[in-house]
């Protein structure tokens, strides 16, 4: 109890608490940590006056979106959960949880492309990849259509078990209307050969469909797409994933790595690992081939290329074992 105690008295310095056990106990006043003799379970009072509060008070404090049950579990084996005021009110949450991130998502994308001549991107209700391809040639959901030549959707085969995904078109892609066709898309069908991975097994695709650009001299100018750009154009994205399904997710490159794991990844740091996504059980971040085009010097472009195949060679390694429940729990969870 002496060990202990300051750990309790940090954590919850600004209330008033005792822990009864039947050897010792602790109080504190908010000053001092007073020490006493144990006392038994009979004589600990039976009802706690805040208990509800709590409860209301942790229910809305939850943040569906970083449920971790397993880390939950870590913390405090399920043993014990019955001690917790809120365990009664865990399960339900949890059960709630996908629901309520969909709703947190939706609204945060609508609050972005809110304002200026943005809106959500709308795509047809369809199972039929041409009609989604179609409805996207005619998007104007967001400014980005007015400078570019054309939409660039995704191509490969409808069953692809990998998909890749790309930030948006370049220069070359815009004029030629498809995906990874420029010098970053030449890289990659090397690497993806080097990894032993068909290009023509793969789905590609990007998480904005029109190119961002500004003039120079007479040059276009890749410019970034910014949060709003990849809200509106989210829906073009989250229909292809519905319509493939992909057993492997590939993000290449920051954009790509924050539309789906949101803020917080690092490709660098991040790179090779594969987790599970909303999308795929198998996701996993690499580089952009055009990151290693811009590498700084020859050195560091051959060690990120060489890392670039390795991580093609990771997710050919996905696809190899059988897809059993985890497909059907990736599709459950999807839909
Ligand atoms: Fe529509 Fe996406 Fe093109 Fe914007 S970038 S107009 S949302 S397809």
């Amino acid at each position: 109890m002496e060990l202990n105690a300051p750990f309790f008295r940090d954590r919850f310095a600004s209330m008033r608490w005792s822990i009864l056990t039947p050897e010792r106990c602790v109080h504190w006043d908010g000053r001092n940590l007073t020490f006493t003799t144990g006392v038994p379970k009979s004589e600990a009072p039976r009802e706690d006056a805040t208990e509800e509060l709590w409860r209301t008070y942790y229910a809305n404090i939850f943040n569906p979106a970083r449920v971790k049950t397993k880390a939950m579990q870590k913390e405090m084996p399920k043993r014990y959960w019955k001690n917790l005021p809120e365990a009664e009110i865990i399960p339900v949450l949890l059960e709630e949880a996908p629901a309520r991130v969909e709703k947190m998502l939706r609204e945060s994308d609508a609050q972005i492309a809110r304002g200026g001549n943005y809106s959500i991107a709308q795509p047809p209700l369809t199972n039929e990849w041409e009609k989604l391809r179609e409805a996207a040639c005619a998007c104007r959901a967001c400014p980005l259509w007015k400078n570019a030549t054309q939409t660039v959707f995704g191509e490969g085969p409808r069953h692809a078990e990998i998909m890749l995904l790309g930030e948006q078109p370049g220069d070359v892609e815009d004029r030629g209307g498809r995906a990874f066709i420029g010098p970053a898309g030449q890289l990659l069908d090397q690497a993806l050969t080097e990894a032993g991975i068909d290009r023509a097994k793969v789905y590609v695709t990007n998480a904005v469909k029109h190119f961002k650009w500004e003039p120079r001299g007479k040059r276009r100018i890749h410019q970034t797409p910014n949060s709003r750009d990849i809200a509106a154009c989210r829906p073009w994205l989250e229909a292809e994933l519905g319509l493939i399904k992909p057993r492997v997710l590939v993000c290449l490159g920051s954009t790509a790595a924050t539309t789906i794991f949101g803020l917080g990844v690092r490709v660098l740091r991040d790179r090779g690992q594969v987790r599970e996504s909303k999308f795929a059980t198998k996701t996993m971040i690499t580089f952009h081939p055009s990151a290693l085009l811009r590498a700084p010097d020859e050195g560091t472009r051959e060690k990120q290329y060489a890392q670039f195949v390795s991580d093609l060679r990771v997710a050919l390694d996905c696809i190899k074992t059988p897809a059993g429940n985890s497909q059907l729990e990736h599709e459950l969870a999807f839909h």
